[in-house]
């Protein structure tokens, strides 16, 4: 971990109208994956309606995230809650700010960066920074401030080649895949854990003879051990993907860092097997060569051709 403080990022930051602050929040996700820092995820629930537009993963991980009850305050603590509350109330339209009031107290106690695209946190940042030394701040705003916080190469890189570490040689995006979904896997193993439980194995065989569909419970057993294993699958420039694939073989071979550096990718038949299941591959390499790879993902085509 590069950075100890605990980061709060509140879920409203990845509402996808909200260009480019919804894209700096996806940044920050990635740092925590790549564990150069330590985030909380925090939700309102009595401000979904004002903010519908964030991934449902999202919502879910600052769910997971979440203590089960608020700690019981009691003297100066409750009173500091108190007043972070109050502070909400001035510019809340409705004054329901109790959740909010909430997540900046407990940034307080265990943190001290609150990333936030919410108006009300906002138009408060210099009175809780003085009254419980929270900085609130935009994502990008948070993105900036780390930057000159952790002066590393590592750093650097995580934020300036995010492209280059997630475009594959074919011109395919590793985060657009399925097996990238990582809301998946969670749902996966809680679901492999409670069959054991219930020895479904066990009933599914008792009530095969009404239902023979039950006899191929191990089909469905396998297949969810299947989907677990392909949350290890790597990036396509890490050797993920595909493990004998031709088109990589062939671009590493030529030193490309893609196949949009080749003169033949229009004609090239290696590619052609590639198009049957991601016809917008050749588009995405002609982004790639217009555009640069810093530059090509906002005009990128779907992943796959049912999409
Ligand atoms: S392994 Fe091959 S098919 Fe898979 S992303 Fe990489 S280049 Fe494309
Ligand atoms: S010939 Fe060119 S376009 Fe085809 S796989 Fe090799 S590098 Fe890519």
């Amino acid at each position: 971990m590069m950075y100890q403080d605990k980061v709060f990022v509140d879920s409203c930051s990845f509402d996808s109208a909200l260009n480019p602050e919804n894209k700096a929040a996806h940044l920050i996700h990635n740092l925590r994956k790549q564990k150069v820092i330590d985030i909380q995820f925090v939700h309102s629930k009595e401000k979904e309606d004002r903010y519908t537009r964030m991934p449902d993963w999202v919502v879910d991980e600052a769910l997971s995230d979440a203590r089960e009850k608020p700690e019981l305050l009691e003297g100066e603590e409750k009173v500091l809650l108190e007043n972070i509350e109050s502070l909400l109330k001035v510019h809340s339209a409705n004054g329901v700010v109790a959740q909010d009031a909430q997540h900046i107290w407990d940034c307080h106690k265990s943190g001290i960066y609150f990333v936030t695209t919410d108006e009300v946190i906002l138009k408060c940042r210099d009175d809780l920074m003085e009254l419980c030394s929270v900085i609130v701040c935009l994502p990008s705003d948070f993105l900036n401030r780390l930057e000159k916080i952790i002066k590393s190469e590592f750093f650097m890189f995580s934020i300036k080649s995010e492209e280059r570490v997630y475009t594959s040689y074919c011109g395919l995006y590793c985060r657009d895949c399925i097996p990238a979904n990582d809301r998946m896997y969670p749902l996966v193993r809680k679901l492999k854990i409670l069959m054991e439980e219930l020895q479904f194995d066990k009933y599914a065989e008792a009530i095969s003879s009404k239902n023979a569909i039950f006899g191929s419970y191990h089909i469905f057993s396998d297949m969810l051990d299947a989907l677990e294993s392909l949350e290890t699958c790597d990036t396509c420039k890490r050797g993920g993907c595909n493990p004998g694939c031709f088109v990589r073989e062939c671009a590493v071979n030529r030193n490309y860092e893609g196949c949009w550096m080749c003169s033949q990718y229009k004609s090239c038949e290696l590619l052609e097997e590639l198009k049957k299941l991601h016809p917008g591959i050749e588009y995405n390499i002609d982004i790639i060569k217009e555009e640069g790879l810093a530059n090509w993902t906002r005009k990128k085509k779907k992943h796959y051709r049912w999409e």
